[in-house]
């Protein structure tokens, strides 16, 4: 057997992942295309899990696919009304497990 039904490599992510960036960057929040199924169904998504710390989401409304950029300053399409508090909860829970890292010594 050979292995063609492997998942899209990672370079294929990436290119579908900066497309939506390119989208958001030109203030497209809505009805973007989705990577995974093709639909026009990602909608974008903020989060704002610590006072400096924001997350801007992807997440499509008809498959599974989500995707998510880090960013060190408010993101210039923030808005509250687009804040996922869901979203927010999952991006709070990790932010405090980044911030208590196990002991490193034995
Ligand atoms: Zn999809």
């Amino acid at each position: 057997m050979t292995d063609q039904c492997a998942e899209p490599d990672r370079d294929d992510r990436v290119r579908a992942h900066l497309s939506l960036v390119r989208a958001l960057e030109a203030g497209e929040l809505e009805n973007l295309r989705c990577p995974n199924c093709g639909e026009f169904s990602v909608n974008v998504w903020f989060t704002h899990p610590a006072r400096s710390e924001y997350r801007t989401w992807f997440v499509c409304e008809r498959c599974h696919f989500d995707s998510k950029v880090m960013d060190s300053e408010r993101p210039p399409h923030f808005t509250p009304a687009r804040v996922c508090r869901k979203l927010q909860e999952h991006d709070r829970a990790q932010t405090r497990d980044r911030k208590f890292p196990p002991p490193t010594k034995e």
